[in-house]
């Protein structure tokens, strides 16, 4: 009997640099601060075009330093892409600001920057874009309207390190931008985070709020009510191992991405989102929403169909405006973005991990011809 295939959504590469790196961090004792942490900080800030970069613990504690930063508070209100990771509305809430929700473009499920306009109020303090899926964010609309509005933009580049925007890495085009290092993330440190920026007065508020606001001349005596926000420094030195071998993991998520496509285009009721031309997205997780009439069944029904073949699937984001939590406070609408909420019902993504092999990606593409409608 063959033993039964387990394709799992996401595995990470860690190298021999990364071991050796945390290795050093033990052999040297350097376990908490260190030299790991400032290197981690200027390569890869230099690499998203910013000539500041502040590690955090992980991608939430980031978002809130930059509202932090920004100086958001109770009342203000924030416009962020409405499919997205929890953290990017939550961390805006931390501070009392409220996330306001913006629909998504159907076809690359990026912020609908046609929609932004209309949601801007005399309360509106900020734009929050996210990258989703490592697709870069239309962004020349986007800070066109914050300038016009006078608003601060925040980059959510959780999923797209190494993304680029006409030429431009994502992580340097709005006042602050927040990386996550989590272990699904494009590289990882475990559990880790970054800001990056070019505006030194905002780096200096991140790095003094993310670390306790320390007294200048005396320690002990706070200027603020502070945050320990600190990543280690042998998370550093396994983010830093990971960023060496950055360009190999995108070239990977490219080849998974370009055997996906070829394999399953055509498929009917079985879309695989556009990628826009002047667009370099990184494809974190190969993602697809379905139509369910033209494919024969629902988005549940085919990723059950899947788990009993071992394949492994996530579905996508419950959006903004359709969070429990938010409804009960009265602060969204659930029928407010209907386009994200249909891609909440439609949409998933399929094992896009480092270590899969072709031979996985056939059997996974053979699996989903098979059961789709012919
Ligand atoms: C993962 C993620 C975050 C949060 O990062 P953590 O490191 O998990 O705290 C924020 N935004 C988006 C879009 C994410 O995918």
């Amino acid at each position: 009997m063959t033993t039964p295939r387990k394709i799992p959504v996401f595995s990470p590469i860690i190298g021999r640099e990364e071991t050796e790196y945390v290795n050093d961090c033990l052999s040297t004792h350097w376990i908490s601060q260190g030299k790991y942490v400032k290197q981690f900080e200027e390569e890869f800030s230099r690499y998203s075009g910013c000539q500041y970069g502040i590690a955090t613990n992980n991608g939430t504690t980031a978002l809130h330093l930059a509202a932090v930063a920004l100086g958001l508070k109770a009342g203000d209100e924030v416009l962020v892409s409405t499919s997205t990771n929890m953290a990017s509305a939550f961390a805006m809430y931390y501070q009392g600001a409220i996330p306001v929700p913006v629909d998504i473009e159907r076809d690359t499920w990026q912020l609908d920057v046609k929609q932004l306009e209309r949601k801007i109020t005399a309360k509106t303090k900020a734009i929050e874009v996210v990258h989703l899926f490592g697709h870069p964010v239309d962004m020349d609309p986007v800070l066109e309207i914050a300038r016009k509005h006078d608003l601060k933009v925040i980059e959510d580049c959780a999923e797209a390190h190494g993304a680029e925007y006409k030429g431009r890495k994502v992580g340097s085009l709005g006042d602050l931008a927040c990386f996550s290092f989590y272990a699904n993330k494009i590289i990882t440190c475990g559990e880790g985070g970054m800001v990056t920026t070019n505006d030194k007065a905002l780096a200096d508020r991140v790095r003094r709020f993310g670390n306790f606001c320390y007294g200048d001349k005396q320690k002990f005596m706070h200027d603020d009510v502070g945050y320990n926000y600190r990543l280690s420094n042998m998370s550093a030195a396994l983010g830093l191992g990971q960023f060496r071998r950055l360009e190999q993991i995108l070239e990977r998520k490219r080849e998974i991405h370009a055997r996906y496509q070829k394999n399953l285009t055509g498929v009917r009721g079985f879309n695989i989102p556009a990628i826009r031309p002047w667009a370099k997205s990184v494809m974190w997780m190969f993602n697809v929403y379905l139509t369910p009439s033209e494919f024969g069944m629902t988005r549940d029904e085919l990723c059950r169909n899947l788990a009993e073949m071992g394949i492994e699937t996530r579905e996508a984001f419950v959006p903004i405006n359709k969070q429990k939590v938010f409804l009960s406070k009265g602060l969204v609408r659930e029928d407010d973005c209907p386009v994200a909420n249909d891609i909440m019902e439609t949409g998933f993504y399929l094992p896009s991990g480092l270590t899969l092999s072709h031979d996985d990606i056939d059997y996974v593409c053979d699996a989903i011809k098979k059961l789709a409608r012919h």
